[in-house]
């Protein structure tokens, strides 16, 4: 009997009928978590009152990289160009701009960003039922909450790389996966976060709702400690521009 990770209703309260991808296809991925409703389903790909849905914001927002990394590998499919409804790019600058009729749109940043937040939420849950079959778990509420029901405000974070260097696999990039593994689990355990590489960006998300009061100050330390290559100092994401979408570390 299938159970959604999202509302909880099985099949006989809700049809499963269509395929939830964890990563969105639109941007390569190809996992498929079986236990999503197709009204939850639903959800994620629809808009919201004067907001796009969580799922394009994702795409649109990472597609950046993912155009950019298989650029610079030449490996852009034929008559494939990066079109988008909310930024304009400069492909020989790299320089991204939200175009002009968002842009003066009140708190259209922010909100961008949040929306983004809440599509990582879906993607994490989704794997980790997918993976490790225990997304029903009740520590993982605040992630029904925050991605499904637009409750509370959660953090994200993304490592400051200390190397001029991508990290990733050409398949990795042309079929972006996430990763659960013993190491993972060390973090979860130790620190309540989870490593989450995605096209060439090292993001971390909490896996608990105390993780900024009870576990941050700890897993800096760690980082410091360890030294550890994906860089030693976190940076908050709050709003779309908070991402190098472009790496431009890497020419700085
Ligand atoms: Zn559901």
């Amino acid at each position: 009997m299938k159970i959604c990770i999202w509302c909880r209703k099985d099949e006989t309260q809700e049809s499963f009928d269509k395929k939830a991808h964890t990563i969105p296809q639109s941007l390569g991925g190809k996992n498929i978590c079986e236990n999503v409703c197709d009204k939850c389903n639903h959800y994620f790909g629809s808009p919201q009152p004067n907001l796009p849905s969580s799922e394009l914001v994702l795409k649109e927002m990472l597609n950046i990289s993912k155009y950019y990394l298989l650029k610079t590998a030449n490996s852009i499919p034929k008559n494939k160009r990066y079109k988008s409804e909310y930024f304009n790019i400069n492909w020989n600058t790299f320089h991204i701009k939200i175009k002009p009729r968002y842009s003066l749109k009140d708190g259209f940043q922010k909100k961008l960003g949040r929306q983004f937040r809440k599509a990582m939420f879906k993607v994490f849950l989704e794997e980790r039922e997918r993976q490790r079959n225990d997304a029903l778990a009740d520590r993982f509420n605040f992630i029904r909450e925050f991605a499904r029901y637009d409750l509370g405000n959660y953090p994200i974070y993304i490592h400051i790389p200390k190397f001029k260097v991508i990290l990733g696999s050409l398949p990795d990039i042309e079929n972006p996966q996430i990763r659960f593994t013993d190491h993972s689990d060390e973090m979860d355990k130790e620190f309540r976060i989870y490593g989450y590489q995605l096209l060439g960006h090292n993001f971390l998300i909490p896996t608990s709702p105390f993780f900024d009061e009870l576990c941050r100050d700890d897993f800096l330390k760690y980082l410091v400690k360890d030294n550890h290559p994906f860089g030693t100092t976190i940076k908050r994401i709050d709003y779309a521009e908070n991402i190098d979408y472009t790496f431009r570390y890497i020419a700085d």
